[in-house]
């Protein structure tokens, strides 16, 4: 395995309860440093993705088996629900095309509100119509991470930190790779899947013997959050309907009840966390479309992820790419290129399909 990431660590598992030797190489000092822990953390239901696509079908399994896994291993997280609302009666087609998309990917939970109905719900809401989704619902995604690891490491699988990848060769019966780090070392193994996130097409560019032409662009978009001083008078989420490249700024809340709001959408070259201040003036615009009574002064910056896209700025969105040896070739290979959200819902029916692609 390549990379703790929640992904990484969720395949990780899935091959150590199947009696696999598992080592997980990863460059950071700790687990989860990146996109695993720099996201919404959101149990998504799988309402708005392309049908038949693996971003429905993993998002809608992987939502179910995360709520029965964290049930059983108790990790912290609540089936709050969440609010997509119209703000204004031109937005009113695209939320019934959202409802019609979230009925063809199985999520026949979604409830049609007024905007009476939605604020007897939340108070504070303005909006001109919303659906409810009952099914969403937020976690701690690092206890999911930490659980994941644990269950790996009881079957005998290794994390081993500070141990970055920097190159492989396809050789005939194992791929062999070189890993830097205090003590460089070069690893033969049976089976690699490369979980890399921001890094994966990278990693797969340095991959002797592996068809470079099947290695997607890479492009990286930022997003920004803002957390609120104080509680916020909602107790679900709250999502806009989606204009651009992510989903819209919505309030998200984690498990203490503190509110946040974001992602927004920034195309960066680089990976760099800083949350810019000056970016807050849009945030507020976009927030008091359905929170008008929003206080200036309310938000202050608080952290940043990167989504690891395979479009470029401007094109429409694409699919998880997951590629195994029926794809590449490759004996013993699967790469995994542009997980952004629903990843960390998917994660462990993402761990599923990986296994399926190799044995
Ligand atoms: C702003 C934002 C909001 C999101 N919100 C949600 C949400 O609410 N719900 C949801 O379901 N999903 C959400 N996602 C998506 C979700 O966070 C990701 O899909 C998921 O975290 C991806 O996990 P990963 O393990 O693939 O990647 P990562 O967490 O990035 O892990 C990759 C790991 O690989 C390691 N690595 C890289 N290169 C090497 C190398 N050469 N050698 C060894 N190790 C290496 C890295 O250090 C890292 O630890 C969001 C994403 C973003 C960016």
């Amino acid at each position: 395995m390549i990379g703790a990431g929640v992904v990484g660590l969720a395949v990780a598992r899935r091959l150590a309860l199947d009696g696999h030797d598992v080592v997980v190489l990863e460059t950071e000092a700790a687990i989860g440093m990146h996109t695993s822990s720099r996201n919404s953390e959101v149990i998504h239901a799988g309402i708005y993705y392309v049908t038949d696509s693996l971003k429905a079908k993993l998002c809608v399994a992987g939502k179910w088996a995360l709520y029965r896994y964290c049930e059983e291993h108790r990790v912290a997280h609540r089936r709050c629900g969440k609010l997509i609302v119209a703000a204004h009666e031109d937005q009113m087609p695209a939320l019934e095309r959202i409802h019609a998309q979230a009925q063809a990917n199985g999520v026949d939970d979604l409830q049609w509100l007024s905007a009476t109905q939605a604020r007897a719900m939340e108070p504070q809401l303005a909006c001109v119509g919303a659906l409810y989704s009952p099914s969403t619902g937020i976690i701690d995604s690092h206890g999911l991470m930490l659980a994941c690891q644990a269950d790996a490491e009881q079957r005998g699988a290794v994390i081993a930190l500070r141990s970055p990848v920097q190159r492989g060769r396809v050789r005939g019966d194992c791929i062999e790779l070189d890993v830097g780090g205090a003590q460089p070392m070069r690893i033969q193994a049976r089976v690699v899947v490369n979980s890399a996130g921001l890094h994966a097409q990278k990693l797969a560019a340095v991959l002797e013997g592996y068809p470079t032409d099947r290695v997607p662009p890479s492009y990286y978009c930022k997003g920004n959050y803002y957390s609120l001083g104080g509680r916020a008078p909602f107790s679900r989420l709250i999502y806009p309907v989606p204009e651009s490249a992510g989903l819209g700024v919505h309030l998200t809340l984690d498990l203490a009840g503190q509110a946040r709001f974001g992602p927004d959408v920034e195309w960066v070259d680089s990976i760099d966390y800083g949350v810019d201040p000056d970016r807050c003036a849009a945030f507020y615009r976009e927030i008091r479309r359905y929170w008008p009574k929003l206080a200036d002064g309310a938000l202050q910056p608080a952290y940043a992820g990167i989504r690891p896209k395979i479009q470029a700025p401007g094109e429409a969105a694409r699919d998880f790419c997951i590629e195994g040896p029926g794809d590449h070739g490759v004996a013993g290979l699967v790469n995994l290129f542009g997980i952004e959200s629903p990843g960390l819902t998917a994660s462990l029916a993402i761990a599923e399909h990986v296994h399926g692609l190799l044995f």
